[in-house]
């Protein structure tokens, strides 16, 4: 377990940092996110040991069980799956980012419940970039609004937007969609300049992502192998 994962995650900073260098980037300004979901907390430990520090988990029970276990300080926490009401109790008290912020309810929740002991929960929108109803997140013309509800929670910090667009095999597309989820990036940053994350990209299409300049990569299967 831990020699594979610490082959894949060499592997995987050599993707990125190539990804980078094509796009006229320094590979600094991409971080990984190392979506954990579903896999055991020895894999996340062996990640960890070299020098992995940002872990994605998308269900809250399954990731708060995980964060007590490891009890680590050093590790940073983000919840990226569907936020439901009755869970941003447990999200507020253990993570330290939530990804897939999507309605004005949630946000009220999760200033209401953030802990006073805890530094302020960091925010990203997640935006339903294909107009699919199965999938989380706001419309994209809804993204002012919610952006200012979150600036005014005193126990939220707002860092930027999230999408997962739809799946699209060729390069041309995942890019048209990425550069529409660019765009709006660069709107509320008009609104909103002290944002400074774009989370975008997974093991498919991370490279088009990065090349419409994603902050930030979420990666499970390319790092962690096959969840089944
Ligand atoms: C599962 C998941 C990922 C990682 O997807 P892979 O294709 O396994 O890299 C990224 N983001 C979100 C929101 C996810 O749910």
């Amino acid at each position: 377990m831990n020699q594979i994962v610490s082959e894949q995650l060499a592997a995987l900073r050599r993707r990125i940092n190539r990804a980078c260098l094509d796009s006229g980037r320094s590979p600094e300004s991409v971080q990984l996110l190392a979506v954990s979901k579903k896999q055991p907390t020895d894999a996340i430990q062996a990640a960890a040991a070299q020098g992995q520090c940002r872990f994605g988990e998308n269900y809250a029970d399954e990731g708060v069980t995980k964060i007590t276990r490891l009890g680590d300080p050093r590790l940073e926490w983000h919840f990226i799956g569907p936020v439901q009401s009755n869970k941003t109790r447990l999200i507020a008290e253990h993570f330290d980012w939530v990804q897939s912020v999507d309605r004005a309810k949630i946000v009220r929740r999760l200033n209401a419940q953030r802990p006073e002991h805890c530094h302020p929960l960091q925010v990203l929108i997640q935006v339903n970039l294909d107009d699919e109803p199965q999938k989380a997140g706001c419309a994209p013309e809804h993204i002012p609004a919610l952006a200012a509800e979150i600036t005014t929670g005193p126990r939220l910090r707002l860092r930027g937007l999230m999408a997962i667009p739809a799946p699209r095999n060729d390069p041309a597309s995942q890019h048209e969609a990425f550069a529409r989820l660019r765009a709006l990036y660069e709107g509320l940053k008009r609104e909103q300049p002290d944002i400074d994350t774009l989370s975008a990209g997974m093991s498919s299409d991370l490279e088009a992502a990065i090349a419409a300049g994603a902050t930030m990569v979420r990666v499970g299967t390319a790092l962690f192998g096959s969840r089944d």
